[in-house]
């Protein structure tokens, strides 16, 4: 099917913001095949263009003059099957938690349970390596397939090559706006009924346990841990169909473990992570006393400088609830929130405010997780 190319295209249900938006090109990729032709078009392969998939870490700060290449590629194929693991590529534009519910709770297959509900498609995925509840989705993935726009060539990358770290691809740093992940290859354990993992629930975890505590004492099944963190994961954060939001809107900071210990000064409740995780259960092992550099936890110091939109008698914070459209979201102080008719420019002043203010309170430079597109 020939690519349709759409002029002054809304947007608005492009993203998960629920803001209004328009783009100057648009086109949705159906097929592998068409990217052939889209190399023809001159708008798309000079012009400034961006590769958009469900918009959930994506901020147009407002109508974006370029291409806008919606990805539309579908299908999930075995690939491999050693008896002990299946191996499956799925195409880069299948909904995330619609496939992660259909290995864990249809194949009863494990490896992406922790990963279940998080917004978005499945080529972003390893795009910012997504992660949540001490998983990533480099623990499960194999290799991708990608488009690569400057030679037309379809490459494959193992996971070495992905070079990937927290939040981070080398898709997303020095190869940025290169490629179009096309599809995406994981490697799920096959699960007996009663296979129960070995994984242990605890300690940090506080949160999770609480959900999982509804299944008995751990172990427990990656059908059980999927069901608790859907349950989690709708009780803290925002629902996409009825709040605006990137989720957590900046990576927690990494910073030297001095300049760290130096903030619980100010922030005596504050939490020290080691770099390399967060709230892990194998973090308890480690020794921060060695690690040069360490975590912090944005959402927490966003709070202790006033980033609340409630207090904890349930009323509104004047303040950070800018004219009644924008604000923290009131669960989690990371995640900036559309609670009804804010434009995308309400939503990235707020953003910008949100980061001057942290500077502001504590000298640390944040940088955005989500990709704020500023025409
Ligand atoms: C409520 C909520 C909760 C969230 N919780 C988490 C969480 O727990 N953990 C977490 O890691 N993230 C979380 N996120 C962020 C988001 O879900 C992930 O980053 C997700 O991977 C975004 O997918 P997307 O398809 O919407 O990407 P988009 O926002 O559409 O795109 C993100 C980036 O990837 C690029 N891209 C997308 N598809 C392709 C492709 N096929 N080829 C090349 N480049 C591509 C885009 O150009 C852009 O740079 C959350 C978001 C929301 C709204």
């Amino acid at each position: 099917m020939n690519i349709q190319i759409h002029e002054n295209k809304d947007l608005t249900n492009f993203t998960t913001w629920g803001a209004k938006f328009t783009s100057q090109y648009f086109a949705e990729l159906d097929s592998v095949e068409q990217l052939s032709e889209l190399r023809k078009v001159s708008e798309f392969t000079t012009g400034r263009r961006f590769i958009l998939g469900k918009g959930a870490n994506t901020l147009f700060a407002n109508d974006f003059e370029g291409f806008v290449l919606h990805i539309n590629l579908r299908g999930v194929e075995l690939a491999e099957d050693d008896g002990e693991f299946e191996s499956y590529w799925v195409g880069a534009g299948e909904d995330w938690p619609t496939i992660v519910e259909y290995f864990v709770m249809q194949k009863n297959l494990g490896g992406l349970e922790s990963l279940a509900l998080v917004p978005g498609q499945v080529g972003a995925a390893p795009m910012q390596n997504i992660a949540c509840y001490g998983a990533t989705q480099e623990d499960t993935f194999v290799e991708l397939e990608a488009y690569e726009i400057a030679t037309g060539e379809l490459k494959r990358f193992s996971k070495d090559e992905c070079d990937f770290s927290y939040r981070m691809s080398r898709f997303k740093s020095y190869d940025k706006d290169k490629y179009i992940i096309t599809r995406v290859k994981y490697r799920l354990k096959k699960l007996g009924a009663d296979d129960k993992r070995v994984e242990v629930y605890e300690s940090n975890y506080e949160s999770l346990q609480y959900f999982l505590n509804q299944f008995g004492k751990p172990p427990y099944t990656a059908q059980q841990i999927f069901s608790a963190i859907v349950e989690l994961r709708n009780y803290k954060l925002p629902k996409v169909s009825e709040f605006g939001s990137n989720g957590s809107m900046f990576a927690n900071p990494i910073i030297p473990r001095a300049q760290a210990e130096e903030l619980l000064k100010q922030f005596p409740k504050m939490q020290i992570y080691p770099h390399t995780g967060m709230t892990h259960y194998a973090n308890k092992d480690v020794n921060l006393e060695e690690m040069e550099l360490v975590k912090i936890p944005g959402g927490h110091i966003f709070e202790e400088i006033g980033y609340r939109t409630m207090d904890k008698y349930g009323m509104w914070n004047p303040k950070m609830h800018k004219s009644g459209k924008v604000g923290a979201w009131r669960k989690h102080a990371l995640i900036a929130t559309n609670y009804g008719g804010a434009t995308s420019r309400d939503i990235y002043e707020f953003v910008m405010q949100m980061k001057q203010d942290l500077f502001d309170a504590t000298g640390i430079e944040l940088p955005p997780e989500s990709n704020i597109v500023v025409s």
